[in-house]
């Protein structure tokens, strides 16, 4: 099996890495790994010219990219999923050396990047088909029909804490929509980023660079393909630099996707089954560190099952812990500065009355965290207001569900949820005001690509995954075609009838004007 580039390769403008950055912006990007330090790959910085460079090419490819079809597209797309398939072991390998996750971990990563991969190239002949729909009376004589056009050429800035999976919620639904696509992975697994693109141009050697292509840097990189000449933008990431994508992107009035923070709540009812939701809500706070924009940081369990749910989360994190060596549950914080971060909030939550009933400040590492709950933090802490983004887990008693939903939406994100009930799941999923919804799991909308996600508040707005993220890259374009004159109307025109004119208070009597 060949490789796709070694990590070490410098991006395409190796040439004159510095040239139209800052004078203080440096000129490589370089990921460590965050369980050792060693580096794992270096590359050049994309300044502004080279982005624009790439977005070019990109718009030049679009054409070619157009005229595949669904099928074509289809086929393409298909037989990157394969290439990365084959070369499972690579694409492991480097998320778990530069992100720092488990390997079960990165090979999951992996498969759902597939799974949604599969799914967009599968289902977007369907999903953007043409849609016929009636005239109506006026015009009776056209057809009418939506079509969804694509943009053009997508720009798509990603994270770090998924760097496969989740950048290819908008990559792989852009390209199966039709559009062409320039990426700026983050800084912090650039290689990661690297990879995945490479292996579109291995898989596919009959496609125009420009189809998929990545530029590399840090926040200067993605502001400038957010102002460049991309015609969408496609934003994970943070709340604070969301805005100020927006913002880049107002320039050329660019549509936007934004896919931001979260403080995802989880309802524990009183008729739920506590062992099951312990074991499903300890997972959802603790993997991945907790670096999951839809992990759990938030519980709202009913009074009457908060001591069992407690003991629960006890018996199910006993045996968890951090580490990079195989078997270990989690890795460390990718991302060195939200260590200190964890530790403020766990520390306010503490200090504000909270009760640590799992670890405690010291489990707060250098580069590993163990994990920590904390019972009944009040509800203006930072560790219930403020994304935390580590493993750790506020746990508050409420005397009802209605206390527990409201509780849940007090917050300025909206990105997922869960909730634990017998028999009122569907109703108390309904209520929470957030794009996505696990009932007794948690996460479980992200790994079913049929599934649209996104968020409300804070946590952003657009959807990605499933059809609506397929639309979400496609311009709807509403056409209508006059398929014979009715002879004598011309309502279109200044020619129209006088009797037609006559006519036209009665039509409105008639079809608008409700007698009962
Ligand atoms: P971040 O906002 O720091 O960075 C995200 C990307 O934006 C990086 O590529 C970065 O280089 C780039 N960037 C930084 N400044 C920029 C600017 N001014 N203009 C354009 N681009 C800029 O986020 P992060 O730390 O990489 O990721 C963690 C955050 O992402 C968390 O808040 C998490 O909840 C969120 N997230 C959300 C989702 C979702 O689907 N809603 C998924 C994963 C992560």
């Amino acid at each position: 099996m060949s490789t796709v580039s070694e990590p070490t390769q410098t991006s395409p403008a190796q040439d004159s890495p510095a040239q139209d950055s800052t004078e203080q912006a440096p000129a490589f990007v370089e990921s460590l790994n965050p369980a050792t330090d060693a580096s794992v790959a270096r590359f050049a910085v994309d300044g502004p010219a080279a982005v624009d460079a790439a977005v070019a090419r990109a718009h030049e490819a679009a054409p070619w990219w157009q005229e595949q079809g669904f099928a074509g597209r289809r086929r393409h797309l298909l037989r990157w999923a394969s290439w990365m398939a084959a070369h499972r072991d690579e694409a492991v390998d480097l998320l778990h050396r530069e992100n720092g996750k488990p390997r079960p971990d990165a090979t999951i990563e992996l498969l759902m990047t597939l799974e949604h991969l599969d799914w967009a190239a599968k289902h977007a002949a369907k999903v953007l088909a043409d849609q016929s729909h009636r005239p109506g009376l006026l015009l009776a004589n056209f057809s009418a029909t939506t079509s969804f056009v694509p943009y053009g050429v997508v720009g798509v800035i990603g994270p770090w804490n998924y760097p496969m999976y989740t950048p290819s919620g908008s990559i792989a639904l852009a390209l199966a929509a039709g559009n062409t696509v320039v990426f700026k992975p983050s800084e912090h697994t650039p290689a990661v980023g690297d990879w995945y693109v490479k292996a579109f141009a291995a898989a596919n050697p009959d496609a125009p660079e420009g189809v998929l292509s990545v530029v590399h840097g840090f926040g200067p990189t993605g502001a400038a393909l957010a102002a460049s000449a991309v015609n969408k933008v496609a934003f994970t990431g943070s709340t604070a630099t969301g805005r100020r994508v927006m913002m880049a992107a107002a320039q050329n009035l660019t549509p936007v996707v934004m896919e931001l923070g979260g403080k995802d709540a989880a309802l524990v009812a009183a008729d739920a089954d506590v062992p099951a939701a312990a074991d499903a809500i300890a997972w959802g706070a603790m993997g991945n560190s907790g670096q999951t924009c839809v992990g759990v940081e938030r519980v709202y369990v009913h009074r009457s099952v908060r001591d069992q749910l407690v003991a629960e989360l006890q018996k199910a994190l006993a045996q968890v812990r951090p580490g990079s060596e195989d078997g270990a549950s989690y890795g460390p914080m990718t991302m060195p500065a939200q260590v200190d971060v964890v530790r403020s909030h766990v520390a306010d939550a503490l200090e504000r009355g909270g009760t640590a009933v799992v670890g405690g400040l010291d489990s707060v590492g250098e580069r590993y965290i163990s994990p920590v709950v904390i019972l009944d933090a009040p509800e203006d802490s930072l560790a219930v207001r403020e994304e935390t983004f580590g493993p750790t887990l506020t746990v508050t008693t409420v005397d009802d569900m209605d206390e527990a939903v409201r509780l849940a939406n007090d917050s300025q994100y909206g990105l997922g949820g869960a909730v634990f009930s017998q028999a009122r799941g569907a109703e108390l999923a309904r209520r929470l005001d957030t794009g996505v919804v696990s009932v007794n799991s948690v996460i479980g909308f992200a790994g079913i690509p049929s599934l649209p996600l996104g968020g409300t508040g804070a946590s952003g707005f657009g959807r990605i995954h499933g059809p609506e993220g397929l639309r979400e890259f496609s311009r709807t374009k509403g056409i209508a075609s006059q398929r014979f004159p009715l002879p004598g109307v011309k309502l279109l025109s200044f020619g129209r009838a006088k009797a037609i004119t006559a006519l036209l208070p009665r039509v409105i009597g008639l079809r608008h004007v409700r007698r009962s």
